[in-house]
């Protein structure tokens, strides 16, 4: 399977070459997507991806680096469609949100917008909870709340982090998070990569949190001002303790699993 990166940035204010977090995994012919910050569809449509193939999107939570381009990643879809005669190949989008809101504000933008992808698509909404979201027989996707987002007493989990299973493999991503601890339950007794979101931590933190784990290979994204502000010896730094083990994800970046 592949993982593209579509947004690597953290909700910093806006960087160079660098837009907010979404990645895509790429199995079987299907295109499942986790986080939709600004312009992500439009990157994905220009690195060549089918967005007629989107099967699945997950919401981490409903900050705005995560859910600014979700409207228009529909909006993109139908328009794909139309343009080119050909149908979404599965006829509805199953969308994973941790709030009701992420999905009624994107809805109300785009039946402003004439609902004309109501045509072409189906958005099928599912509010999140904690484990298993998903399960095609290709992708299996298990939530796990953390705490980037407290709640009162009562109150539903509004920030996930998620396992991955495809493949044989498994691939953990953090949402974004308040202690690398709280990754320890979707990690279990390991995963072959893990995209952690790095803009609330520095880079020491992470490499001491994954010397313990077993963990294949670990993509810095949701990078923020500490790793941004100093690229190149960021880049030198991650080398220096993971060695080839770790990577600072950059915008448009295809890996293989
Ligand atoms: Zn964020």
């Amino acid at each position: 399977m592949k993982i593209h990166f579509l947004g690597t940035c953290a909700g910093t204010e806006p960087m160079m070459g660098r837009q907010h977090m979404s990645f895509v995994i790429e199995t079987r012919g299907a295109l499942y997507w986790f986080d939709a910050g600004e312009g992500c569809s439009r990157t994905a449509h220009i690195k060549g991806l089918d967005l007629l193939s989107v099967k699945a999107v997950v919401i981490s939570h409903p900050h705005m680096d995560h859910t600014g381009g979700l409207a228009n990643l529909i909006w993109n879809i139908s328009a794909i469609s139309a343009n080119y005669g050909l149908p979404h190949k599965f006829g509805e989008l199953l969308l994973f949100v941790p709030l009701k809101n992420v999905w009624s504000g994107a809805e109300t933008l785009l039946d402003a917008d004439g609902a004309s992808y109501k045509r072409r698509l189906s958005v099928v909404p599912c509010l999140m909870t904690d484990g298993v979201l998903f399960d095609d027989g290709a992708v299996k996707i298990t939530a796990y709340h953390n705490m980037h987002i407290r709640r009162a007493e009562g109150e539903p989990w509004r920030s996930f982090s998620f396992r991955i299973e495809a493949e044989g493999k498994a691939i953990v991503y953090s949402g974004d998070i308040r202690e690398l601890q709280e990754l320890d339950s979707a990690i279990g007794e390991g995963c072959d990569c893990a995209i952690t979101e790095t803009g609330h931590f520095k880079i020491d933190a992470v490499h001491a949190y994954y010397a313990e784990k077993n963990v294949g290979c670990v993509y810095f994204s949701h990078n923020g001002r500490e790793i941004l502000g100093d690229s190149e010896g960021s880049r030198e730094k991650v080398a220096a303790l993971f060695g080839c083990r770790g990577v600072i994800a950059e915008d448009c970046m295809t890996v293989d699993v």
